[in-house]
C-alpha cells in the first residue's frame, strides 16, 4: 500500500486488460488515476470501480491516435492537478498476419496507434511531466507496454513485431534526452509475455483458425501457450501491474532506458 501515494497518474487503454490492471494497482497504491481509453464507457468503469474500492479516479475516452484528444486530455490534467507524475503508454493492437497478406492499411493501423500513440502521448504530457521531473527527486516516469515481441520474432506478426521493438527503442531515446536536458523524467518498458486478455483471446482464435501452433484444437491452443513459458502458465495484468508499481513509483528512481521483461521465463530461453 502507498508506494504511489500523492502521485498522479495516466493511462491510456485502460478501460480493460493489463491498463484496467495498471489503474487499479496504481489507486490502489496511493496514486490519482486519469482512465482513458478509446471507448469511454469502459474508461469510465473503470474509474468508477476504483472509486467505489476507495481509490480515486477520473475516466473518460481518449483515441491515442488524435491530436485533438490529447491536446482536450492535457488541458484536463493541467487544469485538475497542474502536473503528471507518471505516464503509462499501454494502449496497443495485436494484428497477426503475414507479410504477404498484410494491407498496408492494417500495416499503417497498427503503427498509427502502437507507435505514433506512444509518441503523441510523450510529446503532449512533456510540459506535465517536466513540472513533476523538476518538482520530485526521483522524477517523473513514463512507462511504455512493448512486449516479448518488441525483443523476439514471433511469426505471422510482422507489423506487431515491428511497432513493439519501435516502443523498446523510442524508449531508450526518450531516456537518454530526458536525461541529457535534466529533465529528471525516466523512461522505461514494459515486455509482458502473454497476458490473459482479450487481446490474448483474438490471437488464440486466430492460431486455432491458422492451425499456427499445430492443433485447431482449442485446448491444446492454450496448452501450448502455456508451455512456451518457463514457469508453466500465462501472466495476469496483476503480474504486469506490480512492474509497473515499481517504475512509477520512487523506488525506481535510478531506473531509466530499461526493459522490464515479466514473462514467465519466456525470452531467457
Ligand atoms: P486489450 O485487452 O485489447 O486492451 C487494449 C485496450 O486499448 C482496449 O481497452 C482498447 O479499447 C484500447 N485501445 C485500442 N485502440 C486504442 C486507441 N486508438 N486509443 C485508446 N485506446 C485504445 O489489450 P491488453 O492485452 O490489455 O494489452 C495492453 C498492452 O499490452 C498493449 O500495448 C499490448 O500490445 C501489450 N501487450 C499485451 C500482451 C498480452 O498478452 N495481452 C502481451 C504483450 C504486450 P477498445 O476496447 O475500445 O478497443
Amino acid at each position: 500500500m502507498n508506494r504511489c501515494k500523492g502521485k498522479i497518474a495516466l493511462v491510456t487503454g485502460a478501460g480493460r486488460g493489463i491498463g484496467a490492471g495498471i489503474a487499479k494497482e496504481f489507486a490502489e497504491q496511493g496514486a490519482f488515476v486519469f482512465v482513458s481509453d478509446l471507448d469511454e464507457s469502459t474508461a469510465k468503469s473503470t474509474a468508477a470501480e476504483i472509486i467505489s474500492s476507495g481509490g480515486a479516479a477520473l475516466g473518460f475516452g481518449l483515441d491515442v491516435t488524435s491530436g485533438d484528444d490529447w491536446a482536450r486530455v492535457t488541458d484536463l490534467v493541467a487544469k485538475e492537478k497542474g502536473r503528471l507524475d507518471i505516464l503509462v503508454n499501454n494502449a496497443g493492437i495485436e494484428t497477426i498476419a503475414t507479410i504477404a497478406d498484410i494491407t498496408y492499411e492494417q500495416w499503417r493501423r497498427t503503427q498509427d496507434i502502437n507507435v505514433d500513440g506512444v509518441f503523441r502521448g510523450i510529446k503532449s504530457c512533456l510540459d506535465l511531466l517536466k513540472v513533476s521531473g523538476a518538482d520530485t527527486p526521483s522524477g517523473a516516469s513514463i512507462i511504455n507496454l512493448s512486449s516479448i515481441a518488441g525483443l523476439v520474432g514471433v511469426t505471422d506478426q510482422v507489423a506487431y513485431n515491428t511497432s513493439k521493438g519501435a516502443v523498446r527503442i523510442m524508449t531508450k531515446a526518450m531516456a537518454i534526452e530526458f536525461a541529457a536536458h535534466g529533465y529528471n523524467i525516466r523512461v522505461n518498458s514494459i515486455h509482458p509475455g502473454v497476458i490473459g486478455t482479450a487481446m490474448m483471446d483474438e490471437v488464440y482464435e486466430t492460431w486455432q483458425k491458422n492451425n499456427t501452433v499445430g492443433t485447431q484444437n482449442m485446448d491444446e491452443v492454450k496448452e501450448i501457450v502455456v508451455n512456451m513459458h518457463p514457469l508453466k502458465r500465462i501472466g495476469s495484468p496483476k503480474d504486469i501491474a506490480m512492474g509497473a508499481v515499481y517504475l512509477g513509483s520512487d523506488e525506481s528512481g535510478f531506473v531509466t532506458g530499461a526493459e522490464l521483461v515479466i514473462d514467465g521465463g519466456w525470452v531467457a530461453q
